[in-house]
């Protein structure tokens, strides 16, 4: 039976998710991060298993032809997917799993229903301030950042179908909002305060 919350995060590359997730795992329990296999090379500093799965095109696809996948999406330019047994195992262990995942990929997992799921969109204050933060990163070439931005108008108008609206303007603020809304969203009355169903003895 799954017991934790799932909960979909998208943003466009740049907005700050990864650094505002990883701030929020740190100071939460109880939650872990799904790790997505993906064809994209590693960028420095980045680790297999730990970041993603660095799996070649071939094995993507044998993973996908074999249904591995929860969902999957090509974003820009490269192949990534979520693993269906490594989620559903966590999420029947009674954790809340984070997916950080594309506006595709969200669709597909809202349109399948086969999981109740908070989904949570972060915006940065502007494209300029997207543009200074992809650059300030110094991970990407000019030509990732050029196709990451032409990618953001567009994934910006999918907001309106996620539950919550992140603007990730100051840090901190956000990180506060970030973790409010993970802890009403286990407090919600079908839930218990860990996050797991309500299931009385005795009813
Ligand atoms: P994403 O995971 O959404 O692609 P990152 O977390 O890698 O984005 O953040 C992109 C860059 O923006 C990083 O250099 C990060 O330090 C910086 N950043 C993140 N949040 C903020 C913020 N609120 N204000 C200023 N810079 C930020
Ligand atoms: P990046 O290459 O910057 O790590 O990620 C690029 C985009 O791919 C981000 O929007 C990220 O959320 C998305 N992404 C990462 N993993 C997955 C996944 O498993 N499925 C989908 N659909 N998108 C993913």
């Amino acid at each position: 039976m799954v017991q934790g919350r799932l909960f979909v995060f998208s943003a466009p590359s740049g907005a700050g998710k990864t650094t505002l997730l990883k701030r929020v795992m740190g100071e939460l329990d109880n939650l872990v991060f799904s790790v997505s296999h993906t064809t994209r090379a590693p960028r420095s500093g980045e680790m297999d298993a730990v970041d993603y799965h660095f799996v070649s095109r071939e094995r993507f696809e044998a993973m996908r032809d074999q249904e591995a996948f929860l969902e999957w999406a090509e974003v820009h330019g490269n192949f990534y997917g979520t693993s269906r047994e490594a989620v559903l195992a966590q999420l029947e262990q009674g954790m809340d799993v984070i997916l950080d995942i594309d506006v595709q990929g969200a669709a597909i997992i809202r349109a399948s229903r086969l999981i109740d799921a908070a989904f949570v969109f972060i915006s940065p204050p502007s494209l300029a301030e997207l543009e200074r933060r992809l650059r300030g990163r110094k991970t990407d070439s000019d030509e990732t950042i050029g196709l990451r931005l032409k990618n953001a108008a567009q994934e910006m108008r999918a907001a309106v179908d996620y539950d919550y609206l992140l603007l990730n303007d100051q840090l901190e603020e956000a990180v506060m909002v970030l973790k409010s809304v993970i802890l009403a969203e286990r407090s919600r009355a079908h839930r218990l305060p860990s996050g797991g169903p309500i299931v009385l003895e005795g009813l």
